[in-house]
């Protein structure tokens, strides 16, 4: 119950760790490296099985490819 809260702060495309603006089919991708986390595939190499959100990854789950930070993870925007 955070309602009322705003950092008055929008970076576009950033999530900024934010994980309640995230819909569960959410996919992500690196912005160091592109790497995409698609919650449809999980992340064979974190062992995150299929369907998680990315809401729902472990707090020290970072890039696999590049060992980035979750933080810095960009929304792919999609035409659904
Ligand atoms: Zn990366």
């Amino acid at each position: 119950m955070n309602s009322g809260f705003n950092s008055g702060m929008h970076f576009e495309g950033s999530y900024l760790g934010d994980t309640s603006k995230l819909s569960p089919d959410t996919s992500l991708e690196c912005k160091i490296c592109w790497w995409v986390y698609d919650p449809a595939e999980g992340d064979p190499v974190w062992q995150i099985p299929s369907g998680t959100p990315f809401s729902a990854l472990p707090s020290h789950w970072r890039c696999p490819n590049c060992d980035g930070a979750a933080e810095q993870f960009m929304v792919l925007h999609t035409d659904v």
